[in-house]
């Protein structure tokens, strides 16, 4: 009672009847034994002539209700930033007075299953730095937020190992090594890199170019455990850089990066429309 009380009171979400789970047809072969069974009862079990729907609309985020709504971003943004020739540019903020703030999304280990269903509902453009060896262990997970978000795919090395200080040759393995590796399995090439732990040096800005990278991405804040910790101030400005990652904390990271775009009177607005 106390469950569709609830549900009645919380009209404007759309959701006015939960869908039936849809499981697929099962087809199973009896063995004699269930055979004999079968023949005991008296009605036989309907064959797999049931049609499943073609197209089913993905149920919501269980987080839906939390979700901050937004104005839409500038389309197109005031004006895309020049970046000069030569070794990649270095930045945590993006150069512009556009309302906007963006929000990346780092690593891979962690996938949570409620990023995707969260990302979806809160119309959000962001941004994954994926260790390349790790989305390959998943790229379907990467992939449908990719497709049901509009996210970008954007590369984070093969294998995490610290740059700053690691030679040409190294860090070219590490940053080539997960473009290239990153392409193979969703079909497009990053164009922007996030060095490690936001550890990076002259060469890895100097490799990062040669690799195809417009920019070597840091932050101005970064989310943990469902807090947003600032660089600067306490207020996010226009065109910070947030950092989170893929982690168990996914739900509370994201919303609380949410929140704190909301509090700022920005909007959330994707990366490469700006690089
Ligand atoms: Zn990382």
């Amino acid at each position: 009672m106390v469950a569709s009380l609830w549900t009645a009171g919380c009209g404007g979400s759309g959701s006015t009847s939960a869908p039936e789970p849809l499981l697929p047809a099962r087809v199973t072969v009896p063995d004699a034994a269930s055979q004999a069974e079968a023949q005991a009862r008296a009605v036989t079990p309907a064959a797999t002539t049931v049609p499943l729907p073609t197209t089913t609309a993905p149920p919501p985020s269980p987080h839906a209700d939390r979700i901050p709504t937004f104005a839409a971003p500038p389309s197109p943004p005031a004006r895309k930033v020049a970046l000069a020739a030569g070794p990649a540019a270095h930045l945590s903020r993006i150069a512009t007075a556009d309302p906007v703030a963006f929000i990346t999304i780092d690593d891979g280990y962690v996938r949570h299953p409620d990023a995707l269903a969260l990302i979806r509902d809160s119309q959000v453009p962001v941004s994954l730095f994926l260790i390349s060896s790790v989305a390959a262990q998943d790229p379907k997970y990467f992939s449908d937020i990719r497709e049901q978000t509009g996210a970008v795919i954007q590369a984070h090395s093969v294998t995490h190992a610290r740059l700053r200080g690691q030679s040409h040759e190294a860090q070219r393995r590490e940053i080539c090594g997960s473009a290239d590796q990153l392409q193979q399995l969703f079909g497009t090439r990053p164009t922007l890199f996030r060095a490690p732990g936001g550890l990076q040096d002259a060469t890895t800005r100097q490799v990062a170019a040669e690799c195809g990278m417009r920019a070597v991405m840091f932050w101005k804040e970064a989310v943990n455990d469902g807090r947003v910790q600032f660089q600067e101030g306490n207020r996010i400005q226009p065109g910070d850089v947030i950092l989170m990652h893929f982690r168990s904390t996914f739900v509370e990271d994201y919303l609380a990066a949410l929140r704190a775009i909301k509090d700022a009177g920005l909007t959330p607005a994707r990366l490469e429309d700006y690089l």
